[in-house]
């Protein structure tokens, strides 16, 4: 199986509040989003009002649990976290609503994943900071109206197609958050590596960051294995070659694929020829969910055109061919 640790998803370990960033100005990259927000954040401010409703979208790891929880801190409001799989019934979300004090932020992660019970539920909360409670069953049932204190709602999601439109515009301040260049996570990780004490130089930071697939969460799982290697095996400080050394033995290839990404390309490669392929027949072929793949494998490849996505399914692009040290098929007649 792939080794978690390698993966964008969230763990447990990740939930490291020493290195993640606390304000706005030590957020780095993302430059068009945060300029935005900094502009609505000053201004909600300046009105005592609660910021306009605000959807991250992207994939794992780009930063939108630590924006939301910037944007409460600037803002100088409480933050409440949850996510849409955990609200199971209506009166989940309503005890939360009701709890929330005057222009706080609710960030609600994996968005797409509410209970359409729960959704309902939410629509008036969004436009008019109104609940509509049912009371009792049957024939005695009746709605009470329960005023909430204004709020301001924070959505992430991996997957803006799987919102339900009347959902996606109640969002005044819809954000995607793009994958981060090497330059960006070269100072995440220089800082990061400063602050854990197993400082990086030049090129050990640039080594790590080439190989982050473009994403600060792996960024950071990286520099944590690297720094023991630094720690057990050499003085403490991160070089190019101790790091080089360090993703080698991890599986971390050059572009910063790791097995389950190459596994995926190999069996595009080797078993349909380039394909196109279907991907639910990479789904069953590799044993992981079709949503796993769309949102954490593909982004990646796709926007390193190592992949190209077709009407007739995906396609290994030039660039995959030669990341494998594959040649293409020729087509016939060539
Ligand atoms: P998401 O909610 O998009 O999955 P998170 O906000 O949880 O991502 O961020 C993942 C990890 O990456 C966290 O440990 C966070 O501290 C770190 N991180 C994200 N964005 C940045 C950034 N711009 N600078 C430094 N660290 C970051």
């Amino acid at each position: 199986d792939p080794d978690p640790t390698l993966r964008p998803d969230p763990l447990p370990e990740d939930t490291d509040r020493a290195l993640r960033p606390q304000m706005l100005s030590d957020f780095i990259g993302q430059q068009e989003a945060r300029a935005n927000l900094s502009v609505f954040i000053q201004s909600a401010r300046q009105r005592g009002e609660a910021m306009d409703h605000t959807l991250f979208h992207g994939p794992p790891g780009l930063g939108k649990t630590t924006l939301a929880q910037i944007m409460a801190r600037e803002l100088g409001v409480g933050f409440r976290m949850t996510s849409g799989p955990v609200l199971a019934k209506a009166g989940d979300l309503a005890a939360i609503l009701t709890n929330l004090e005057r222009n706080d932020v609710l960030f609600i992660d994996e968005i797409h994943r509410l209970n359409p019970a729960v959704e309902e539920v939410l629509y008036p909360a969004l436009e008019d900071f109104e609940l509509d409670l049912v009371i009792g069953e049957g024939p005695a049932a009746r709605t009470v109206r329960i005023e909430l204190q204004p709020f301001t709602l924070v959505g992430a999601t991996t997957r803006l197609g799987l919102l339900t439109t009347p959902l996606r515009d109640r969002f005044g301040i819809p954000t995607r958050l793009q994958f981060y260049s090497e330059d960006e996570l070269h100072q995440i990780v220089t800082r990061n590596a400063m602050r854990m004490g197993t400082p990086a130089d030049e090129e050990g930071a640039r080594e790590i960051a080439r190989r982050s697939r473009g994403t600060p969460r792996i960024a950071g799982r990286l520099l944590r294995r690297v720094a023991d290697f630094a720690v057990v095996e050499s003085d403490g400080q991160i070089t190019q070659a101790l790091a080089d050394n360090a993703l080698t033995r991890l599986g971390v290839d050059g572009l910063g694929l790791d097995g389950a990404d190459r596994r995926y390309l190999r069996l595009i490669a080797e078993g349909y020829q380039g394909g196109p392929v279907g991907i639910e027949t990479l789904s069953a072929a590799l044993s992981e969910s079709r949503d796993a793949l769309e949102e954490v494998i593909e982004p990646f490849l796709l926007q390193q055109a190592l992949i190209q996505r077709t009407p007739r399914g995906r396609m290994l692009a030039p660039l995959g061919w030669r990341h494998l040290g594959m040649d293409a098929p020729k087509a016939p007649g060539q």
